[in-house]
C-alpha cells in the first residue's frame, strides 16, 4: 500500500520535472524545479527503499515515518505549480474549438497551414481564395506544464492535419466500376480495399449494387478552393432507339455512334482537397451540338432457351469440304468442315451456355456452347460473333457469323462436337445434309 502511493508520488515528481525541461521557463525557474523534484526524488527512494528491505518486526517505526514524508512530499507537489510557476510558452492550434497542436513558434504553426493549403493550389494562373472549411485558430500564449504535452514540428503537423484518423466509408458498385478506378478515385490501392473487406474474392466480379468497405483518411483540416475558369465540357448525346425485329429481345445493336458536343464554360468551381463539390455555370457557350446515338433494339422471340438434348445443323446452304476423321498430315480432322461465304449466319446446334466466345489461335474466332451431360459444340474461322460468355441460348438462335480467320485456307465453318473434352463425330449427334 505504502509503496504503492510512494510510485505515485515519483511519476508525478517525474512528470512535473519532465515538463519543465520542455518548457521555455527561465532558467532559475528549471534549476529550481531540478532542486525540488531531485529533492524529493531521493526523499522518496529512501522511504522506498526502508519500506523494501526491512522485515515485517523492526518496520512499523519508518513505515510511519515514509508516511510522513509521503504527505509533505504531497503538500509540496500540490503547492509546486504556484510556487515555481511553472509555464509554457506556446502557440495553440485550435480547429473548431478543439485543442490540435502545440508549437514552439507561432510561425511555426503558420508555415503548417500555408504548406496544407499549397497541397491543393493549382498551378494555374486563374486567381484562386484558399481557406480551411474548419474554424481555424491560432493562440499565441502561456500553457500549464498540467495542461502542455509537446510541441509539435512543421512537417509533422501538416501529416496529421491532412490525415487525421482512418474513417470508414461505405461504397456501392455501379455499372462499369472496376477496383482499380474506385481504389484511385479514393487515394487508396488495391490492396487496401482487399484488407478492408476480407470476404472480397478476387475471381469474381464485381456485382453493381455490391457494397464495399472503404477506409479512407479522414482529415483534421479540409482545404477549400475557390476559383472562376473558363473550359471546354462534353455534351452528352440523346440515345434514339428504334423496335427491330430481325435481333433477338434483350439484345441491341448501334446503329449510328452517338457524338458528344462541346461547349465552352465560365464556372465559379469550389473543390474541397482537390475534389469538385460545387460548378456553378456563369455562363455557357455551345462549340458543337451533339449528335444522337441510333440504337436498334431487338424485339425478336428468342426461340427456348437452354439444351433440348437434339442437335440440328447450324447452316442452312453450305457445301461439305472435310468430314470428321479425315486424315492429315499432322492430325486427324476432329470436325466438320462446310464451306459458305463469309457473313453467313451460325446457328446454335441446340441450346445451352456459351463458355467461349473470342480468338483462340488456329481456329480464329470460336463460339464454345457446354450442352450438359458432357457435351459441347464448336463453331470456329468465325467472322463475327454476337454471343457473350455465360449468356444462355435456345436451339437455332443465331451466335455469330461464318469467316475465314485462324488456320483457315478458304471461308468455311469447322463446326466439332466434343464429348467430355474429346472430339466425336458429329454425325452421331446431328444429321448434316451433303455430309457422306
Ligand atoms: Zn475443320
Amino acid at each position: 500500500m505504502v509503496n504503492e502511493q510512494i510510485y505515485e508520488e515519483l511519476s508525478i515528481i517525474h512528470k512535473i520535472y519532465y515538463r519543465g525541461l520542455m518548457s521555455n521557463a527561465s532558467r532559475w525557474k528549471r534549476e529550481l524545479l531540478w532542486v525540488v523534484t531531485s529533492f524529493f526524488v531521493i526523499c522518496l527512494s529512501f522511504a522506498l527503499l526502508g519500506q523494501s528491505s526491512a522485515d515485517v518486526a523492526t518496520t512499523i517505526e519508518k513505515t510511519n515515518t515514509a508516511v510522513v514524508d509521503i504527505e509533505k512530499a504531497s503538500q509540496l507537489i500540490n503547492s509546486m505549480p504556484v510556487a515555481i510557476d511553472a509555464d509554457v510558452e506556446a502557440t495553440e492550434l485550435v480547429v473548431d474549438g478543439e485543442h490540435i497542436a502545440y508549437f514552439k513558434t507561432r510561425l511555426e504553426a503558420d508555415k503548417a497551414l500555408i504548406a496544407l493549403k499549397n497541397n491543393y493550389r493549382t498551378k494555374s494562373n486563374t486567381p484562386e481564395r484558399v481557406s480551411f472549411v474548419e474554424k481555424v485558430e491560432v493562440i499565441e500564449g502561456k500553457v500549464s506544464i498540467y495542461d502542455f504535452d509537446n510541441y509539435m514540428t512543421t512537417e509533422k503537423a501538416v501529416e496529421y492535419l491532412s490525415t487525421g484518423s482512418l474513417e470508414t466509408q461505405i461504397y456501392t458498385v455501379v455499372k462499369g466500376d472496376n477496383l482499380y478506378d474506385i481504389a484511385k478515385d479514393n487515394n487508396l490501392t488495391e490492396e487496401n480495399i482487399y484488407q478492408a473487406n476480407p470476404e472480397l474474392d478476387e475471381n469474381k466480379y464485381l456485382q453493381i449494387g455490391q457494397e464495399l468497405r472503404l477506409l479512407v483518411p479522414k482529415p483534421l483540416l479540409n482545404v477549400k478552393i475557390v476559383k472562376t475558369a473558363t473550359l471546354v465540357e462534353d455534351i452528352d448525346f440523346e440515345v434514339e432507339e428504334q423496335k427491330d425485329d430481325s435481333i433477338y429481345e434483350g439484345r441491341s445493336k448501334v446503329l449510328k455512334a452517338g457524338i458528344l458536343g462541346k461547349q465552352k464554360v465560365k464556372a465559379t468551381i469550389t473543390t474541397v482537397n482537390g475534389k469538385e463539390v460545387k460548378r456553378d455555370v456563369l455562363h455557357s457557350e455551345v462549340l458543337q451540338e451533339p449528335s444522337a446515338e441510333l440504337l436498334a433494339v431487338g424485339t425478336k422471340v428468342r426461340p427456348k432457351s437452354g439444351p433440348t438434348g437434339e442437335f440440328i445443323c447450324p447452316l442452312t446452304s453450305y457445301i461439305v469440304t472435310a468430314p470428321f476423321g479425315q486424315r492429315r498430315y499432322s492430325h486427324v480432322h476432329k470436325g466438320v468442315d462446310m464451306a459458305l461465304p463469309v457473313g453467313s449466319s451460325v446457328k446454335a446446334s441446340d441450346g445451352g451456355t456459351v463458355t467461349f466466345a473470342g480468338y483462340k489461335g488456329s481456329f480464329g474466332y470460336l463460339v464454345i456452347i457446354d450442352h450438359g451431360n458432357g457435351l459441347e459444340s464448336y463453331y470456329a474461322h468465325l467472322n463475327s460473333i454476337d454471343v457473350n460468355v455465360g449468356e444462355v441460348v435456345g436451339q437455332g438462335e443465331v451466335i455469330a457469323y461464318s469467316g475465314n480467320t485462324g488456320r483457315s485456307t478458304g471461308p468455311h465453318l469447322h463446326f466439332e462436337m466434343r464429348l467430355y473434352g474429346t472430339a466425336v463425330n458429329p454425325a452421331n449427334y446431328v444429321k448434316i445434309p451433303g455430309l457422306n
